[in-house]
Order: C-alpha cells, then sequence, then structure tokens
C-alpha cells in the first residue's frame, strides 16, 4: 500500500503546511516558510531529538539522480499482500559484496528492533519486509571515525553532514531507487556499515546497522511518516507557539481542562496510566516550542528515543496500519450465492482482538470466519448477508476510528 505522507507531500496538504509555516513564521521574518523537506532530525546517544534546517547546497548534495545498478532483493518477512500492508524496505550502504550476510545480521536486528515496539510488536502481520542487497565497492561510510575521510559506497552515505557529527545523511534519490526494487515500499530505511551511533529522519530514514540503538530511529520515523504524529520535543529558548491548533493528534493548544470540554484531541486518555510512564495530561512543551503547546505524557518516543508510544500516539499508529491494511484479505465469492451457500471470510487476524459478526438482513445470526446459510432455512425472496470485522482493541477508544479504520465489511446478496 502506498501511504500518503503527511508531511513530505506538503503541498498537497493544506493543514500539515498551514501549521509548520506558522510554526516557521514566529522564528524566521520575510524568508519563505521552509517545509518539512528541508529539515533533518539529529539523534544523540542519551535519546535525545533536535531539528537542523539543511540549506539549498547540502539539500542538492543529497539527490543526485543517477542510474542505480540492480540489486537482490530477499523478502525478510511476507504476511500477505503489498496492497494491504505496510512494505518496509532495508538498503544498505558501505556493504562490500563480501558483507552481505552482514547487512543481512544488521537488518535482522533492526527489524526485530522496530517490532519489539508496540504497537508494532502486536500489529506485526500487518508488513511485509525487505532487503535489497545493495553492493558497495568500499567499505564503510563517509566521514566514520573522524571528518575528512571519504569511501565510494553507492548510497553516498556520511557522518558530518550539514556539519554535525551524528547526522548520517544518505543520496536519498539512489536509496529510493534501489528500494523500488522491491514489491512495495511504504518506508524506506537506509543502513549505514559503521557502529558509530547516528541517523537522520526524512523521507527515507538512516541508522547504523552496527549499533544496537539505532532501530529506535526507524520507529520514531515512523511515527512521523505512518501515524502523521508531530514532535513532542522543543527546542532550549524558551519560544511561545503562536499557530492555530495544529492539525496532528498528538499536540495541541488546549489546556486539560480546555480539551475536556471541547472533546478535543486526546480528552478520552486523559487521567490513564500510560505505557511510557505517568498519566495523560498536557504537558506544556512541544512542536519544537517551550510554550503556549502541549503534549499528551512527559516523555514518549515522539519526543526522546529509546521511550515507548504514549497512549493517544498508539491509537494514532493503530489506526494508521489499519488504514493502509484490509481488515478482510480475502472472502467467498459475491456470485451465485443461494441459500445453501457456505460463506467465508479470510480476516487480516492482526490481533487476538478481531472478530467477526455475521448478520442476515440486518439481525445477527453468529460469529467466527464462515457461515452455512442452508443452517438458516431463508425464506424465498432476496436476503442481504454481511460480514463485519472489527478489531475491538482497547487500544483505540474512538469510536470514529473505529468505525472508519478498524472495520471492514462484506456484502452478499442472496436469492433465497
Ligand atoms: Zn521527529
Amino acid at each position: 500500500m502506498h501511504i500518503r505522507p503527511p508531511f513530505s507531500a506538503l503541498a498537497g496538504l493544506g493543514l500539515a503546511a498551514s501549521a509548520l509555516s506558522v510554526v516557521a513564521a514566529s522564528t524566521t521574518t520575510a524568508r519563505p516558510a521552509p517545509t518539512r523537506a528541508e529539515w533533518r532530525e539529529v539523534f544523540s546517544p542519551d535519546g535525545t531529538i533536535q531539528r537542523v534546517h539543511l540549506n539549498r547546497e547540502v539539500r542538492s548534495s543529497l539527490a543526485p539522480r543517477s542510474q542505480v545498478a540492480a540489486a537482490e532483493v530477499i523478502p525478510i518477512e511476507v504476511n500477505g499482500p503489498s496492497e494491504s500492508r505496510i512494505d518496509l524496505v532495508f538498503v544498505g550502504d558501505g556493504y562490500t559484496a563480501a558483507q552481505m550476510s552482514s547487512f543481512s545480521g544488521h537488518v535482522q536486528s533492526k527489524f526485530q528492533e522496530v517490532m519489539a515496539k508496540e504497537p508494532f510488536r502486536s500489529h506485526r502481520k500487518q508488513f511485509n519486509v525487505w532487503q535489497v542487497n545493495v553492493v558497495s565497492q568500499q567499505s564503510g561510510v563517509d566521514n566514520d571515525p573522524s571528518n575528512g575521510i571519504n569511501r565510494n559506497t553507492a548510497l553516498d552515505m556520511g557522518f558530518w553532514c550539514a556539519g554535525i557529527e551524528r547526522l548520517l545523511c544518505v543520496n536519498e534519490a539512489k536509496a529510493q531507487q534501489y528500494a523500488s526494487a522491491a514489491r512495495d515500499v511504504d518506508q524506506v530505511v537506509a543502513l549505514g556499515n559503521t557502529t558509530k551511533y547516528g541517523g537522520a529522519g526524512g523521507a527515507v530514514a538512516t541508522a547504523s546497522g552496527g549499533n544496537a540503538q539505532a532501530g529506535e530511529i526507524a520507529v520514531h520515523e515512523m511515527g512521523h511518516s505512518i501515524g502523521g504524529l508531530a514532535d513532542e520535543y522543543s527546542y532550549g529558548k524558551g519560544d511561545r507557539y503562536q499557530g492555530p491548533e495544529p492539525a496532528e493528534s498528538n499536540v495541541s493548544t488546549y489546556t486539560s481542562a480546555a480539551m475536556r470540554q471541547n472533546k478535543a484531541k486526546w480528552a478520552r486518555w486523559l487521567g490513564q496510566a500510560t505505557p511510557d510512564g505517568g498519566v495523560i495530561d498536557t504537558y506544556e512543551g512541544a512542536f519544537y516550542h517551550q510554550r503556549g503547546i502541549y503534549r499528551p505524557s512527559q516523555d514518549s518516543i515522539m519526543r526522546t528515543l529509546g521511550r515507548e508510544f504514549n497512549l493517544p500516539g498508539r491509537e494514532a499508529m493503530i489506526a494508521a496500519f489499519y488504514r493502509e491494511t484490509r481488515l478482510i484479505d480475502a472472502s467467498a465469492s459475491a456470485a451465485h450465492v443461494t441459500a445453501r451457500t457456505r460463506l467465508w471470510v479470510h480476516p487480516l487476524k492482526a490481533t487476538a482482538s478481531v472478530h467477526t459478526i455475521w448478520r442476515v438482513d440486518g439481525h445477527q445470526v453468529g460469529h467466527g470466519d464462515d457461515i452455512d446459510l442452508k443452517e438458516f432455512r431463508l425464506s424465498n425472496g432476496t436476503h442481504t448477508v454481511t460480514a463485519t470485522v472489527t478489531d475491538t482493541t482497547p487500544w483505540v477508544r474512538s469510536s470514529t476510528l473505529r468505525r472508519s479504520a478498524l472495520t471492514d465489511t462484506r456484502t452478499w446478496s442472496v436469492a433465497g
């Protein structure tokens, strides 16, 4: 499934774009508002995150398009058809032909790191994972271990991007070209052959393949690219957010009292114990500002790597997973259904909380994956049979989200 990224396609998305341009307007004057494509996130070993603006020269150095070599694609985990799965594609840089088994090991460990984190852990079956064996002439990445070291590699990865040691940049155009060899691409993760901690957030997430914590970067980045979540960190200057209520579900200008009153944003989670610690409330400081804007919890992964998603973040991620994957993978044909037909659905059993309810003419008649219509002795005339598959997970509280994203229905017309 192709995810429509909430940020990277800013031009087509008025809400996100206007929210961001207002943020930019409070920190810059007269210049055009920067878009997300001009920013990269820098991740420190202690988990703190910052955003840096890349100037035009640095950006253009990251995007030259050139013909890339053919590369072997290895399925790491295939759980279903790509039209109804989120396809995660790993590409590598600085791995020579002789080091492909090392690359495989790094992909496995990063993938396991992502899938160890909720809600990925419980929703693993909604993902396909691919490894593209990108072969480099030389081993390692640029400016590793120190600035000034250059290596001839397939994706031009290197530390000290834009003068920042731990900012590990990649030629994004080449990374995406290689990734497109996979059956489908929803998120590209580029691993560099290094043990030095580093990475970057952007259209292509990058991480050190040989560093044990770098998979967290991919998790945080999917918070943006899949969940549409905002960053919950702020900068040190103490400035006040002046913009309108942001479109993102995990940041708000409302205090808890106003949020409750307006039934806005994470009102339904207020006071609940959250997996990242403490209770859900409105904590001041988020979305790159220290004042005038709130986050749902003290310290989630959208603020600091190594943490869990908070309850509103987890809910948004699950809803997004289901927007990209249908709950019914296959079902009985709608043609020639008679009163003696056995009808069936194959639900995507992502979690144990996925249930199927069968109805005949609106009346509930059963549950499970199939029903035999002859048991119901249908009267003459036309009847409507429906199968409704719903994930009843308590991690989603919004009935609107459950109806729109966590429910899938099939309908058959039966000649009785
Ligand atoms: Zn971020």
